[in-house]
């Protein structure tokens, strides 16, 4: 370090004798008159002139004046970058106030021109730097200071110390800080502080409290910074009991509770669930802020209360991209899509732009929904963000395309992507298996082999789907062996369930039996359901009956548990039997889940109920399907009244079939699309054997190709046929 002869003031007051002093002094004051850049600018110009550009006392005014000024700091550092030889004394000075407003990287760039230029550095110059260098996350150049630290001594200089953790903190390298901060002789509050924060940013929560337990012992009292952080670990950690703990300790030492404090404290009740205690001392705070609320609101989504999140959200007088962000997550993850994209487009109104986090609700929010126009927008949409590179929303997008019923455009996405990832594979294995294309699904599988991508269980999940709907038994067995054997992935319920599914679809049932037998952990719900659904489709009435009783055990009121029940009763004429099941769902107020279907037309998502009378258009509707139901009948359909719950006369149940919501989304379909196009329809429930007809049976007589989404799986109707094969 030659720089290390600067270490005196570098600011000779020969300079200024040697010019007339009136100039001096004149453009000193100017200097602290001036109020604009342009101003400085002129006076930057006079001083140029008056070759008084070596006076060092007038350009630290200059630059330091134009830091006050100016926002952008551009002019002082292209001044600071034209004083020569500068010294220590002014270069920190300039360092200080500069690092104040300008950004990390900036303050970065004068410690290098004061490197370049061989200005000395003393002990005074580092925290400034290394705050920089934390703050920009540069641990490529914290790491050389470190260096020129050790090598001049400073490093056991406390404020070099408290520097050196806090750069190693801020570049997520908690080790190094951690070296670092066990060297120092000295440690004082603020020491701890910046370690506990490290480890909490670093998602290392049990260490924070360790870090806490070890500071108290150390006879440090925690200040209400250190108190935040540890409840923020707290939230994150979903540790109820230390948050509770820290609130304890906060009330009997009387610390003293300011804002900031206080909204920890509400978003770790929140974090954690509690949400009446989070909501007392929430109502207590005014003003709320912006933290805080949007803590509340992430907290009443997690436990599925939207309305009272909502709430929160309505009531803010300010919103930022993370509330905004929250609520349209919060509706995107729940059974709201719609309203995850009409919020998303009040966002936009109220000129807040979103980032890659916002999107992927959006996203999700539009696959939930199947609306296929409204994807294709969002797809420009992210492109003009200029998030089409982005790996997560490429995956999520193929995702989206795939729900929406268009499995060309996933497979375009997919293709045109940069850099793929398991997810990605897996998303559009997936999407083939979804829509009945093994083949595909299969393909995809080999391809991702040779690229040497390793499959997850998700990956699994899809291929075994894939296996099962296509009725590749052999294909499916290998599968799974060799997700054990070969890939070590534990197999999971859903793995379970597929593999029973496959056998049960095939009408192998012992075997579906066997796994069920022989699965290390207990069947649920689903894996019952699946074998129940293959008895029932291969008449085992005595099997099934078993699996449904097992189901019922587990769900008192699983609606098609009951219905299969009865059904198996009745075709073996034990009318006790049907009655007993049919009184326990009437007595019992069993009802299905509410079906619902979706159809989208000019951008709009129309949504039906059974029997729905609400459209619009209902009169319409109605005689157009009733139309629909007679040509039909004269190619040979005949309402099929086997999925009809309730106790009805044969003739009602008829017209309860007729007003399934699938086919109130068909006939709008068929009366207001255009020849040519395809009609969509979305269906949160299992579609109906009825209904499958139905549309099989319309889209040959209209010639329309109808595609369907139901619960789990896409049917391509065409010609009278579907792409299921009457298997789903
Ligand atoms: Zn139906
Ligand atoms: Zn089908």
């Amino acid at each position: 370090m030659a720089s290390l002869t600067h270490t005196t003031l570098a600011l000779p007051p020969k300079a200024v004798t040697t010019t007339t002093p009136a100039t001096t002094t004149t453009l000193l004051t100017a200097l602290s008159y001036s109020t604009s850049t342009a101003h400085l600018k002129q006076v930057h110009a006079q001083i140029l002139r008056s070759k008084l550009d070596r006076s060092n006392s007038l350009l630290l005014k200059l630059v330091l004046a134009s830091c006050v000024i100016s926002p952008s700091l551009d002019y002082a550092l292209s001044v600071f970058t034209h004083v020569s030889n500068p010294g220590t004394l002014l270069s920190n000075k300039f360092l200080r106030e500069f690092s104040r407003r300008a950004s990390a990287e900036k303050t970065l760039l004068v410690y290098e021109k004061m490197r370049k230029e061989g200005v000395g550095v003393d002990r005074f110059s580092f925290p400034a730097i290394l705050k920089a260098a934390s703050k920009a996350s540069a641990s490529f150049e914290g790491m050389e200071i470190h260096g020129l630290a050790s090598k001049l001594g400073f490093c056991s200089d406390p404020f070099v110390e408290t520097g050196l953790v806090r750069m190693y903190a801020g570049c997520g390298r908690v080790m190094e800080a951690r070296l670092v901060f066990d060297k120092m002789s000295r440690r004082d509050v603020v020491a701890w502080s910046i370690m506990i924060d490290g480890y909490c940013q670093s998602g290392l929560f049990d260490k924070v409290f360790v870090l806490y337990e070890e500071m108290k012992n150390s006879n440090f009292e925690p200040d209400g910074m250190i108190l935040s952080t540890i409840l923020s670990a707290c939230g994150r950690a979903g540790n109820l009991s230390y948050g509770k703990a820290i609130h304890d300790f906060i009330i009997e030492n009387n610390v003293a509770v300011d804002s900031r404090l206080q909204s920890s404290l509400v978003a770790m009740y929140a974090s954690c669930g509690s949400m009446d205690l989070a909501k007392k001392m929430f109502s207590m705070m005014s003003p709320k802020n912006l933290v805080v609320s949007t803590a509340m609101i992430s907290g009443y989504s997690k436990l599925g209360q939207l309305q009272d999140a909502r709430l929160i959200f309505d009531q803010m007088v300010e919103k930022d991209l993370v509330a905004w962000s929250s609520m349209i997550s919060a509706y995107a993850e729940s059974d709201w899509p719609q309203e995850a994209l009409r919020l998303f487009n009040e966002m936009q109104q109220s000129g807040i732009s979103p980032d890659h986090v916002t999107m992927l609700s959006v996203i999700s929010a539009c696959a939930h929904l199947g609306a296929l126009d409204k994807a294709n927008w969002i797809h420009i949409y992210v492109d003009r963000m200029g998030l089409g590179c982005t790996l997560s929303v490429n995956n999520a997008l193929i995702d989206m395309y795939a729900k929406c019923g268009n499995l060309g455009r996933a497979r375009e996405v997919f293709e045109k992507m940069p850099r793929k990832n398991v997810i990605s594979w897996t998303s559009m294995i997936n999407a083939c298996a979804m829509h009945g294309d093994a083949f595909s699904a299969l393909s995809f599988f080999n391809k991702m082999k040779e690229r040497n991508v390793a499959p997850n269980g998700v990956t699994f999940v899809g291929l075994l789907y894939a296996c099962s709907h296509a009725g590749l038994v052999e294909e499916g067995r290998k599968f799974f062996a060799s997700m054990i054997g070969e890939y070590n992935i534990a197999p999971k319920h859903e793995h379970y369930g597929c593999m029973v599914d496959l056998f049960g679809r095939a009408n192998l049932l012992r075997e579906a039996l066997e796994i069920v037998e022989t699965m290390p952990m207990a069947p649920n719900v689903v894996i019952w359901g699946s074998l129940m659904a293959a008895c029932r489709v291969y008449g085992e009435c005595e099997l099934g009956e078993f699996a449904a009783k097992r189901l019922l055990e587990m769900e008192p009121d699983h609606d098609g548990a009951l219905v299969v029940l009865s059904n198996i009763y009745a075709k073996e004429r034990r009318w006790d039997d049907v009655g007993k099941v049919r009184n326990l769902m009437k007595n019992s107020g069993i009802f299905k889940e509410r079906g619902f279907s979706r159809i989208e037309l000019n951008n709009e998502v129309h949504e039906f109920l059974m029997a729905d009378k609400r459209h619009k258009h209902t009169d319409e509707i109605y005689d157009n399907l009733s139309r629909v139901v007679s040509e039909l009948k004269l190619v040979g359909y005949v309402p099929n009244t086997s999925s009809v719950l309730v106790d009805l006369e044969e003739e009602e149940k008829k017209e309860v079939v007729l007003w399934h919501s699938e086919k109130l989304a068909l006939s709008f379909g068929l009366l207001s699309k255009s020849k040519d196009s395809c009609i969509r329809i979305v269906k949160n429930l299992r579609i109906c054997e009825d209904c499958h007809t139905f549309m099989k049976m319309s889209s040959k007589v209209y010639e329309r190709e109808i595609v369907a989404r139901d619960r789990t799986r896409f049917h391509h109707f065409k010609d009278g046929l579907c792409s299921c094969k009457d298997f789903w």
